[in-house]
């Protein structure tokens, strides 16, 4: 019997965001036992986002929840709101089943959901292209996660990447929470759970395989509309 992979993806209207998730709902077609929990950065759910969902055939759950005003700067702790709005919803709505933070730009390889399905407490695996390192990884020796391997540490107890960990329903406290903190948002969450390093199940053989990527899109610009009313009337004269 199967357990129920949640698929917590925050998401917010762009010209990249159609592409992105048409690209993930494909990934996530292909997998079985799965729930995707959509949960968009704005006050009203997005049409463009409920027809992907809909057309996709899995079961899901689509929720908003905006950003508060405040974070609305440079260097904002991004997706926060949103991925607490479907905390709250699994806590109310799930009692077993596994918990996964998958963006709607990163890249995951099929293997890995048969892998995270299988965790008891907290399992973490590498995930690629994350800082001046390429990857943020765990630090496995004798099959135990001893320390992590990252660009930034930041002093963080976990410092390991949104994507870089799955954690089953069963351990997820009343107290689990996530901080609106730029950079902190994984350690906190972790700490909230009172997770401890001995607890840590590595995943993707010992943490030596690389199966999800932080991938990014480069941000579409709109061409400026000009014409040049020399030329024209060059080419009219
Ligand atoms: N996100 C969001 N609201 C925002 C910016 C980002 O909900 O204002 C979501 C985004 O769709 C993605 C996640 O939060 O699923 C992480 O954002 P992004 O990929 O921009 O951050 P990065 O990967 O560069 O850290
Ligand atoms: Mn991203």
């Amino acid at each position: 019997d199967l357990k129920m992979i949640y698929y917590v993806t925050p998401t917010y209207p762009r010209p990249e965001q159609v592409p992105e998730l048409t690209r993930l709902a494909h990934t996530l077609m292909h997998v079985p036992k799965i729930h995707w929990i959509v949960a968009d950065d704005q006050s009203l759910c997005s049409k463009d986002v409920a027809d992907i969902l809909r057309r996709t055939g899995l079961p899901y759950t689509h929720i908003s929840s905006p950003k508060p005003y405040i974070y609305k700067g440079t260097n904002f702790p991004r997706g926060v709101a949103n991925r607490r709005a479907a905390l709250s919803w699994l806590q109310e709505n799930a009692d077993d089943g596994v918990l996964y933070f998958g963006d709607d730009d990163n890249t995951i390889d099929l293997q890995l959901f048969g892998e995270i399905r299988l965790t008891k407490k907290v399992s973490m695996f590498p995930v690629g292209l994350i800082g001046d390192y390429g990857v943020s990884s765990p630090v496995v020796k004798d099959g135990k996660v001893v320390g992590f391997f990252d660009s930034w540490p930041g002093s963080r107890m976990f410092a390991v990447d949104m994507a870089g960990f799955a954690v089953n329903i069963e351990f997820l406290k009343p107290s689990a929470n996530m901080p609106y903190i730029a950079g902190h948002e994984e350690d906190r969450f972790l700490v909230s759970l009172g997770l401890k390093l001995e607890d840590i199940e590595p995943l993707a053989a010992n943490c030596s395989k690389v199966l999800v990527w932080h991938t990014k899109t480069v941000k579409y610009k709109k061409p400026t509309l000009r014409v040049d009313i020399k030329k024209l009337e060059d080419v009219t004269a």
